[in-house]
Parts: structure tokens; C-alpha cells; sequence
């Protein structure tokens, strides 16, 4: 959904003004600056097309350095906002604070109705038209408390937004694109094999690579994938010189064009270095991932206990990864591929309403508050999720988060939301 802020000063009426637009008096609204209020984000309405309001009046709730903080709040607004409303006080007049957001959002290049609140009657509406001064366009005079001129605020804010992308919604996507990579031995040729049947079909390169790959169409529980780069795995090159630098290179390169990977690994054997490297390839490349641990039928008890206890020890920067247990050779789970990839793609493509989002992170962040670094309480201001495959978080803070806190905040997002197989990037961007 589009991103709709509203900016401002203290005590201008934003949180009135956001009430008035959600139609009801959810949020909190005093007449005294700083007043902490449970949400900063709202799914919201108007003509039938929905967007997310952002109430700044929310972000931070101590009073005191309030007011330098408010220019800051705009950058911020500025940069994740489609439009922004700037809220002043018609009553009042342009202040100094109003001088320092206007520059700010001037500045942003994105677009800004100039909202003149407390306009509750003609008298201040014409004093209204002194804001054209903060060089931001015509002043829309409102009255956010009775209601007067939200309407005509709220079509030009529908006017400002950007049109929606066509719908593409059942356009045909083709068959989804996977990587099948592991080192060698580990029964990538087998499975190949076993997953084909007696009938291959292959592709051709997809258009504009230059390189010469050629792709499989495989079927697995009666879906279609595409396996990219498979001639180089039935192609056995691993007799010939450098045999190990080309198998490096065919990993990167059929990741650079896959959507998941299905890491394979020889479960008979000791998880290996080179195992290790080509998991954290995968990860690093921002893929879905399913581990496949292969030679699942010549595993006994004994084996099996130590393959979980390894994969505890060695495994630990991917617990996500999604695991299926196989044998190319009989064949034995082998169709359960198919749903691993969807389920792990479904998570690499999942997109999280910012309201949604907001609203949880401000329960995990009250019930277990950052580590305080250097005398100094971080805050999380506002979280939202610039974008998927893979999915990625921004979070604005006040100061630095630890690296364990960050990680206890994708376990939660990943439980919440039911993430899983697809790596999760957090971005950290902090006001200071
Ligand atoms: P690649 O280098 O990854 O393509 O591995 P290959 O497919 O050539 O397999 C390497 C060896 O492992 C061959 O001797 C296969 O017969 C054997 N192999 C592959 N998958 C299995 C399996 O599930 N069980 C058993 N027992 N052997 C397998």
C-alpha cells in the first residue's frame, strides 16, 4: 500500500487530523506535546482506495527534545512516505519549527500537501494564505476537529499518490526458477536423473544471457520447475583441470539466475567445509533455500544421531532453511522437493502490511526494550518493509541495536509471520 505521513509540530492537530481521516477516535489526542500513543501506523481509506497513514505525532515519545527531533521525524517521513502531509497551525502562523520542515520536505522532491489546521472559520482561512510562504505550494485551510475541508485535502492526497502498477495479478509467471547446487558427489546427477524420468526436456537459455546454460523442465507432484544451469551437472566435468574453480563458478552463476536453491548434501558423510560455503553462498545471494540431505539409505541410527547434532552445531546461521531427507536412489521423499521450493518461494515473496508490522514490532520492542548503549535507551521509531524476494526490513532507530537484539527481532518476525526458507535482510537506519 502506499505510504501516506503526517508531519508536523506539536500540538497542530495531526493526531486530530489522522482521527478525522480513520473516520473514528482511536488514537490518543491531548492537548499536551509528547503524548505516547500505542500505534504510529493505520491501514486507511478514502474512495475506495486504501493506503497507510503514519501518525509521526508517535514516533517519540519523550517530551523533552521534542521539538529538535520534529525536522528529523520529516526526513524520515520524507523518505518512506509516497506523500507527505505537513501539518501547521493556521491560528498560529508559520513558526520557526515549520520554517525547519518545510526546507526538509522541500528539499525530499516528494510530494507535500501544505495543511492549514484550526481553520474552523472564514477569519483564519484567509490567514491561511500566509503560508505560502514556506514555499510549499497552496495551503489546503481545514478544521481537522469539525471536519471543514478534509474532504478537498483528502482528493488531492488521492491525486498525489502514484498510480498503482497494472494489475499482474494471474499473469503467467512461468515455471518457478531453482538452482540445484552442492559439491561434488553429493548425488546432484542422480537426483537429476531421478527427478527427469526417461523423459528430459530441456530449455533453452533464457533470453538476453549470453552464456550457454541449459535448462530442465522438471515435474515434481505435478508442478513444473525450472532447474537452471543442469547441463553443467550431467556434464561430469569434474575429471577435467580446475575442475573445482568451474564448479565454484557454475554455483554463482546458476544462483544469479535461480529463484530457490536446493543445496544438496551426502548425509552419509560429515557435513564439510565445502558444504558450509556453498549454505552461506545461498544465503548471501538472497535466495529461498531448501536443504536436501541426500543418501538418506545408508544412513543407520548412529548416523542419523550425529547428522542432527552437527547440523545443531554447524547449521547455526541458517535455521531457517527448510529440510527434506532423500534418496536419489530409491527414490524415497523425493516428490516432497516440489512443496518445500513453493513454501520456501511463498516466504521469499511475502509482503507484510506496515501497520501490521508496526504494530508488532511496538509490542516486542515494549515487553523486551533494546539493550541500552553508552547511558542511552535506543528507540525504534518506525519499521517498514521495503521490499521482498528476499524480504527486506528497515528499521529506523534512534541508535545502534546489538547484533543479538537485531537477531532475536527476525526469530520474531520470522515466528509472527511464519517465514520460513527465504533468508531475511534487516537494515538499520539511524537518527541521530
Ligand atoms: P554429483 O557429483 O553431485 O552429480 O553426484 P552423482 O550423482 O554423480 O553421485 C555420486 C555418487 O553417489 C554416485 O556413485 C551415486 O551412485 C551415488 N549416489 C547418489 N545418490 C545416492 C543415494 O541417494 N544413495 C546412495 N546410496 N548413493 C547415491
Amino acid at each position: 500500500l502506499p505510504v501516506v505521513a503526517v508531519v508536523g509540530r506539536p500540538n497542530v492537530g495531526k493526531s486530530t487530523l489522522v482521527n478525522r481521516i480513520l473516520g473514528r477516535r482511536a488514537a490518543v489526542v491531548e492537548d499536551v506535546p509528547g503524548v505516547t500513543r500505542d500505534r504510529v501506523a493505520y491501514e486507511a481509506s478514502w474512495q475506495g482506495r486504501r493506503f497507510t497513514l503514519v501518525d509521526t505525532g508517535g514516533w517519540d515519545p519523550d517530551a523533552t527534545g521534542m521539538a529538535l527531533r520534529i525536522a528529523e521525524q520529516a526526513q524520515v517521513a520524507a523518505e518512506l512516505a509516497d506523500v507527505v502531509l505537513f501539518v501547521v497551525d493556521a491560528t498560529v502562523g508559520v513558526t520557526d519549527a515549520d520554517e525547519a520542515v518545510g526546507s526538509v520536505l522541500r528539499r525530499s522532491g516528494k510530494p507535500v500537501l501544505l495543511v492549514a489546521n484550526k481553520a474552523d472559520n472564514q477569519q483564519v482561512e484567509l490567514e491561511a494564505t500566509a503560508l505560502w510562504s514556506l514555499g510549499l505550494g497552496e495551503p489546503y485551510p481545514i478544521s481537522a476537529l469539525h471536519g471543514r475541508g478534509t474532504g478537498d485535502l483528502l482528493d488531492a492526497m488521492l491525486d498525489a499518490l502514484p498510480t498503482p502498477p497494472p494489475q499482474e495479478a494471474g499473469a503467467p509467471r512461468g515455471p518457478r526458477r531453482v538452482a540445484l547446487v552442492g559439491r561434488p558427489n553429493v548425488g546432484k546427477s542422480s537426483l537429476l536423473n531421478r527427478m527427469a524420468g526417461e523423459e528430459r526436456v530441456l530449455v533453452d537459455p533464457m533470453p538476453g544471457t549470453t552464456r550457454d546454460p541449459v535448462d530442465e523442465l522438471i515435474e515434481l507432484g505435478g508442478k513444473t520447475y525450472r532447474f537452471v544451469d543442469t547441463a553443467g551437472i550431467r556434464r561430469r566435468d569434474r575429471e577435467l583441470k580446475g575442475a573445482d574453480f568451474y564448479a565454484a563458478m557454475r554455483t554463482r552463476s546458476a544462483l544469479e539466475r535461480s529463484e530457490a536453491a536446493v543445496v544438496l548434501i551426502d548425509a552419509s558423510e560429515p557435513l564439510t567445509e565445502q558444504d558450509l560455503r556453498i549454505i552461506s553462498l545461498v544465503a548471501e545471494s538472497g535466495r529461498a533455500m531448501v536443504l536436501a540431505f541426500n543418501k538418506w539409505d545408508l544412513l543407520d541410527e548412529e548416523r542419523r544421531y550425529y547428522l542432527e547434532k552437527e547440523i545443531d552445531r554447524k547449521l547455526v546461521r541458517t535455521p531457517w532453511a527448510i529440510r527434506v531427507n532423500i534418496s536419489a536412489k530409491t527414490g524415497r521423499h523425493v516428490e516432497k522437493l516440489g512443496p518445500a521450493i513453493d513454501r520456501a518461494l511463498e516466504s521469499w515473496g511475502t509482503r507484510i502490511p506496515t501497520a501490521r508490522l508496526n504494530q508488532f514490532i511496538g509490542d516486542q520492542v515494549r515487553a523486551t526494550p533494546p539493550p541500552v548503549r553508552g547511558g542511552k535507551q535506543p528507540k525504534i521509531l518506525f519499521v517498514t518493509q521495503a521490499s521482498i524476494e528476499p524480504p527486506t526490513f528497515v528499521f529506523f532507530t534512534t541508535g545502534f541495536l546489538e547484533e543479538t537484539y537485531r537477531r532475536f527481532l527476525e526469530r520474531r518476525i520470522r515466528e509472527e509471520f511464519g517465514f520460513v526458507g527465504s533468508p531475511i535482510h534487516m537494515v538499520m537506519k539511524i537518527r541521530e
